[in-house]
């Protein structure tokens, strides 16, 4: 397994992985590998000749009092588990390289940016997307694999992988839990062990909402209004929002249509960090 930490580099050598005919699928992350993380690798292994992961803590996504400094770092056990998943090339580029000095471009994507996680964090996406623009013209034409943990997250950079013309086509990967429901995500270590058995309420909520679904209710603000009733009945959980949405438009229908599908997001923290969740149900 080869690791680069310089952007000429990376190019070079994909760019001569492509001239030999190989295609190159790519996994952005910012490190702490779980199985959620490496679930991607092993899709992008499946499906193309060289898999890149990307380990990059990215400073521009984060806002005022979050977790920059202290989110976990391990590079060198990142290294061993990437190199297990069947990783080719690990990125590791510094602060300094992907945003020097000089750099005053922002990449903007409108309307699925302005609720849900863009409310709760103003200029999350802007850092998002924009690291993901420079990721995609550094690794260049490739399959890129985003887990769906992070539902908005994928809407957006499809959004904006589709706008700008990337050469990159975008892939979402089912979200890989823990045995008891909890979605993986490098943010779980921060929980106390009440906390983290508190955190099972989360996918407790959405499967009960679902089986609301297949028992007949097609109402969006009752599903809505049980799963915070859900939250609400977990002392060490706070509901940060809950919203039944179109999966593509991230829209929220009054009524489920017969059909459709729908994916339910959920965020509440629990302790220090704020807990991911969602998932989707295909309408009778
Ligand atoms: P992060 O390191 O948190 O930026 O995540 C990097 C990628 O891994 C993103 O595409 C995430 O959606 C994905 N990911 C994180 N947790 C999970 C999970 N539990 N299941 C599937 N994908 C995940």
């Amino acid at each position: 397994m080869l690791v680069i930490s310089t952007i000429a580099d990376l190019r070079g050598h994909l760019d001569a992985v492509r001239a030999a005919g190989a295609t190159v699928g790519f996994a952005p992350t910012m490190g702490a590998l779980h199985d959620g993380h490496l679930s991607l690798a092993a899709a992008a292994a499946e499906q193309c000749d060289v898999v890149v992961m990307s380990i990059f803590v990215n400073p521009t996504q984060f806002g005022e009092g979050e977790d920059f400094s202290a989110y976990p770092r391990q590079l060198e056990l990142d290294l061993e588990l990437a190199q297990d998943a069947g990783v080719d090339v690990v990125f590791t580029p510094s602060v300094e390289e992907m945003y020097p000095a000089d750099a005053t471009t922002t990449v903007h994507v409108a309307g699925l940016t302005e609720m849900f996680e863009g409310d709760s964090r103003p200029g999350h996406f802007d850092g998002v997307a924009t690291i993901v623009a420079k990721l995609f013209a550094i690794v260049g034409p490739c399959r890129a694999y985003f887990g769906e943990k992070d539902f908005q997250q994928l809407a957006v950079v499809t959004r904006m992988a589709a706008d700008l013309d990337l050469p990159v086509e975008v892939v979402g990967c089912p979200i890989v839990r823990e045995p008891d429901g909890l979605a993986m995500s490098s943010r779980n270590v921060y929980l106390t062990p009440p906390e983290r058995e508190a955190a099972t309420v989360l996918h407790r909520s959405l499967r009960a909402a679902r089986a609301m679904v297949e028992a007949g209710e097609r109402d969006r603000a009752i599903l809505e209004a049980h799963i915070a009733s859900i939250i609400d009945a977990e002392p060490l959980a706070e509901l940060d929002y809950v919203a039944v949405v179109d999966p593509v438009t991230l829209q929220r229908p009054d009524v489920l249509a017969s059909g459709s599908s729908v994916r339910i997001l959920l965020v509440a923290r629990v302790g220090i960090p704020r807990l991911l969740d969602n998932l989707g149900i295909d309408v009778a």
